[in-house]
């Protein structure tokens, strides 16, 4: 029976970087395409990193019932997790990785219970956060500005989830997170 391993965090806490790495590590991982109708980032590919909607499309299909959960992470953007998405990683026999924020977590965690693990990304200081974010360079200043509100925030919501993962050293942090997979996958329940 497929697990689902659930990565949340406050944006720039390095969730990414963190689960791209588990997905070329472990052949039987696969990677939870969220649709979404914020703008492709210039590297990002439609269907690999998110499904890209309209806002019509997004609405359309929340009011299909068509999503487990969904968010709007930041005013006027949707993050949503589709039901068929699962259906499909799940049929291919994969154990799922998310990487949805702090609100979508909690939902997917109490969706599926024991068979989710919800693993919160924490970054060494709120100072290292911001550093982080403004570096990888993809948001504007106003953007930026509303992402550091919203992590202010999110960083209180560490003590929710089953896991805390402190995500300073990176090599340290892919070791850790390897064995986090590792456990829980090989764990009966
Ligand atoms: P998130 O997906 O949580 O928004 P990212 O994985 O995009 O975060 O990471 C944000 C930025 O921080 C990226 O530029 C990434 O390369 C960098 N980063 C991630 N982890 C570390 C780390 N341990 N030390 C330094 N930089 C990091
Ligand atoms: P970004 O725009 O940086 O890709 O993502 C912004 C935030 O939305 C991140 O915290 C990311 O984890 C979250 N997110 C991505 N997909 C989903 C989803 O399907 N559901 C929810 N609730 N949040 C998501």
């Amino acid at each position: 029976m497929s697990k689902l391993l659930i990565f949340t965090a406050p944006s720039g806490a390095g969730k990414t970087t963190i689960v791209r790495h588990l997905l070329e590590k472990f052949d039987d991982l696969a990677f939870s395409v969220s649709a979404t109708n914020r703008e492709r980032r210039p590297h990002e590919k439609d269907g690999r990193d998110y499904y890209f909607l309209t806002t019509e499309r997004f609405r359309e299909l929340v009011d299909n019932g068509a999503f487990v959960e969904w968010e709007e992470v930041y005013p006027g953007q949707y993050y949503g997790t589709l039901r068929s998405e699962i259906q499909r990683l799940w049929e291919a026999g994969k154990n799922i990785v998310f990487d949805i924020d702090v609100r979508g977590a909690k939902s997917i965690k109490e969706a599926y219970g024991d068979k989710a693990l919800a693993i919160f990304v924490k970054p060494p200081s709120k100072e290292e956060l911001f550093r982080r974010l403004r570096s990888r360079r993809t948001e504007n200043e106003e953007s930026l500005r509303r992402r550091m509100k919203r992590a202010e925030e999110e960083l209180k919501w560490e003590h929710e989830f089953d896991l805390v993962l402190v995500n300073d050293y990176l090599p340290k942090t892919f070791e850790e997170a390897e064995k986090i997979v590792r456990d829980f996958i090989e764990e009966d329940c």
